[in-house]
């Protein structure tokens, strides 16, 4: 029998999407071994304020010109397609119905974990998939300690694998269903590029070269002109 096909769900707000967002994607990838990556844009997220949202079909468009030409990588749009709020748990099912064979990988960021136990179901949403947890510049996965969704991980393990160099996955076992992911800190965020592009700064080694110039084109988040 082949081996299931093991697909990343990576969603996010990518408001805009930006170089660490395709970074965390490439080394999640690698690291556990996934055939694919989709990247989800939300249309509602349910948890970030709505007012320095650019229209979903921007931020749809920045995320197909940021992954056009890199293999493994695909982006999916169902949930601009569904009306309400985005919970990650129907956009499973949805893969799921797609998939049922596969298995499937949530990939969030460390915050993004430290905030599931206000996901919508995240007991369903660990039912069908393993969720991947990917580090982040300025946040250490010891502070998972005593999160429920990893059991009873010991904090000296967490801490242990904060210490290590280089880039790795520590899977933490068959009833928890989570692989923490270790990359070289990768430090943007989509705040960042907002500010700085409202503000004048250069942000350009932040964004994917489409993405840049996409930005320029239709002036969001008052970007001013070239030289930005
Ligand atoms: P914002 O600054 O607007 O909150 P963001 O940069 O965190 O945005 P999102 O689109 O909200 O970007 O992120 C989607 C997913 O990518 C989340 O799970 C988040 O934790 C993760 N992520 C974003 N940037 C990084 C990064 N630099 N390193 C690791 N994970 C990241």
């Amino acid at each position: 029998m082949p081996a299931p096909l093991r697909i990343g769900v990576f969603g996010g707000t990518f408001n805009p999407i930006h170089v660490c967002h395709l970074r965390v994607a490439a080394r999640a990838k690698e690291l556990v071994g996934l055939d694919r990556v989709v990247f989800v844009p939300a249309a509602h997220p349910p948890h970030k304020a709505d007012e320095k949202l650019v229209a979903a079909r921007h931020r749809l468009e920045m995320t197909r010109r940021a992954i056009a030409g890199r293999p493994g990588f695909e982006v999916d749009d169902l949930e601009l397609r569904r009306p309400g709020p985005s919970y990650s748990v129907d956009t499973l099912d949805e893969f799921r119905r797609r998939h049922p064979a596969a298995e499937l990988y949530v990939l969030v960021g460390v915050e993004t974990f430290l905030e599931l136990s206000t996901w919508r179901e995240p007991h369903r949403l660990f039912a069908a998939s393993r969720v991947v947890v990917i580090a982040r510049a300025g946040r250490s996965f010891e502070a998972l300690a005593g999160v429920p969704w990893i059991g009873d991980t010991p904090r000296a393990v967490l801490a242990g694998f904060d210490a290590t160099t280089g880039e790795a996955a520590l899977d933490l076992g068959p009833t928890v269903r989570v692989v923490l992911v270790k990359i070289a800190p990768c430090d943007v965020s989509s705040t960042q590029v907002r500010e700085d592009l409202a503000a004048g700064r250069a942000v350009k080694n932040l964004l994917p070269a489409p993405v840049y110039f996409y930005i320029l084109e239709h002036r969001l988040y008052g970007a001013r002109d070239a030289g930005a």
